[in-house]
C-alpha cells in the first residue's frame, strides 16, 4: 500500500499526511520506523496514548465474550458503561451512540421531543454558538458556527440561531417562546479553543430555567478529564439538562454518548430514538475501562499537576517569539496559541521534526496530548517549535 493508493480510492475529504502503523505510549511510528512525539491524541480521543496494555486485555477478553448483539437485549458492559457515565456526569439517563455527531443529534431530539410534550405546537428553535463545532451530520452541522461547513449543505434543519460566545445579550436578543434549547461547548474546541467565561455558563443556566427550556452541553472535546475535571462544567457549579460526550470516552473505540436529568430523558419513550450499534458490548466495555484506568492511575490528579507546565512552556514561547505568537488561551490539557503566521505551515514543520501537533482554523495550534503527557514530552515539542519558530 502506498499514499497514492489511498487517495485514489478515499473520498477526498481530508489533506492525509503520514502513513502511521503503530502507537506506543506518547509516540507513534510510521511505516518506514520514524517515531514521532504525539501532542494531537488523534484529535483529543486517544487520552492513555496508545497501546495501553490493560486497555488492551479489555478490549481482547470482551472480544473473546461478545462484540454485538443490538439494543434489542441487556448486556452487561452497557448497563456498567451507563452507570459509571450518570456517576460521572451528575445525569440520570445515558443513551450511547457511535460518534460525537450522533451524540449531538440525539441530544437536539431530546429537547425538541421534551418541548414537544408540553406543546405540541412549539417551534424546537434551538440557539446554537458562532464558531462552534458539533459534527457533521445534517443536525450537528445544522448547530455548527462556521458557515462556510454549512452552505453547500442546505437546507438544513430549520429554526437555529446563533448567538455570539460569551455574550449573555446576543442570546437573550434570540430567545422566544418556541425556544427549546441553547447548544454550546463548555470550552470551543475546533472554533479556536475559547473557554466560556462563568458569567456566560451561569446566565445561560438561569435562562434555560426561566424558560423551562434544555441547556445543552457539548463536552465531546473538552470533557472526559481534558481540563482537570472529568466534564469541564464541573468548574463552573453548574450542571446542564443534556450533555454530549465522545472523542476521549472510548479512547479510540468509536463510541459516543447523551446523557440527560431525569426531566429531559423522561421525554423519550420507545419508538422516540435508536441505534443499532450504539452502546454494544465492545464499545461499551471500553468505556468501562476508560473509567478504571482514570481512576487506578489518577489521571485528573495527573492532568491537574502537569498542565501548569504546559501553560507555561507555551507562555516563555510565546515570550520569545512576540511577533508570531498572539495569545495563550485554555483550560488545562485543552490549550492553544493564537498565530499571526498560518497555523499549517507550523504544524507541517514540527511534523517533519518528529512531533505530531494539529491546528484549529487556520492560525490557531491546538494542544491537546494524551493525558499521560510529561514534562519531558512537553520540554520535546517547545524544543522543536523553537527550532521551528526560530526558522
Ligand atoms: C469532534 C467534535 C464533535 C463531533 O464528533 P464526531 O465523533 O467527529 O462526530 C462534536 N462536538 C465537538 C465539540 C467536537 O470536538
Amino acid at each position: 500500500m502506498n499514499n497514492q493508493e489511498a487517495d485514489q480510492y478515499l473520498l477526498h475529504t481530508y489533506n492525509r499526511s503520514i502513513l502511521f502503523t503503530k502507537g506506543e505510549g506518547m509516540y507513534l511510528y510510521d511505516d518506514q520506523g520514524k517515531k514521532y512525539l504525539d501532542m494531537g491524541a488523534g484529535i483529543a480521543v486517544s487520552a492513555l496514548g496508545y497501546s495501553n496494555d490493560d486497555f488492551k486485555h479489555a478490549l481482547k477478553s470482551q472480544i473473546d465474550k461478545l462484540i454485538h448483539v443490538s439494543n434489542l437485549y441487556y448486556t452487561e458492559p452497557s448497563v456498567n458503561a451507563a452507570k459509571l457515565l450518570c456517576h460521572a456526569t451528575g445525569m440520570d439517563k445515558v443513551f450511547f451512540t457511535n460518534s460525537g455527531a450522533e451524540a449531538i443529534e440525539g441530544a437536539l431530539k431530546l429537547a425538541r421531543k421534551y418541548a414537544y410534550t408540553k406543546n405540541p405546537t412549539s417551534g424546537g428553535e434551538i440557539i446554537a454558538m458562532e464558531h462552534s463545532f458539533h459534527g457533521r451530520t445534517m443536525g450537528a452541522l445544522s448547530v455548527t458556527g462556521t458557515k462556510h461547513y454549512r452552505e453547500a449543505f442546505e437546507p438544513l434543519i430549520g429554526g437555529v440561531s446563533f448567538a455570539t460566545y460569551n455574550d449573555l445579550d446576543s442570546v437573550k436578543a434570540l430567545m422566544t417562546e418556541n425556544t427549546c434549547a441553547i447548544i454550546l461547548e463548555t470550552l470551543q474546541g475546533e472554533g479556536g479553543i475559547h473557554p466560556a467565561t462563568p458569567e456566560f455558563i451561569k446566565g445561560l443556566r438561569a435562562l434555560c430555567d426561566e424558560h423551562d427550556i434544555a441547556l445543552i452541553l457539548d463536552e465531546i472535546q473538552c470533557g472526559m478529564g481534558r481540563t482537570g475535571k472529568l466534564f469541564t462544567y464541573e468548574h463552573y457549579g453548574v450542571k446542564p439538562d443534556i450533555v454530549t460526550t465522545a472523542k476521549a470516552l472510548g479512547c479510540g473505540i468509536p463510541v459516543g454518548a447523551f446523557a440527560a436529568v431525569e426531566k429531559f430523558a423522561a421525554a423519550m419513550v420507545p419508538g422516540d430514538h435508536g441505534t443499532t450499534y450504539g452502546g454494544n458490548p465492545l464499545a461499551t466495555a471500553a468505556i468501562c475501562k476508560v473509567f478504571d484506568i482514570f481512576k487506578k492511575e489518577n489521571i485528573l490528579e495527573h492532568v491537574n499537576t502537569i498542565a501548569p507546565y504546559l501553560v507555561d512552556s507555551l507562555n516563555t514561547l510565546a515570550q520569545k517569539y512576540p511577533n508570531k505568537i498572539k495569545e495563550v488561551r485554555g483550560m488545562g490539557l485543552m490549550q492553544g496559541i493564537e498565530l499571526s503566521v498560518p497555523a499549517g505551515d507550523i504544524v507541517t514543520k514540527a511534523l517533519e521534526k518528529g512531533v505530531v501537533l494539529i491546528s484549529a482554523g487556520t492560525n490557531i495550534i491546538r494542544f491537546v496530548p494524551p493525558l499521560i503527557v510529561e514534562k519531558e514530552h512537553i520540554d520535546m515539542m517547545c524544543d522543536v517549535l523553537n527550532s521551528v519558530f526560530a526558522e
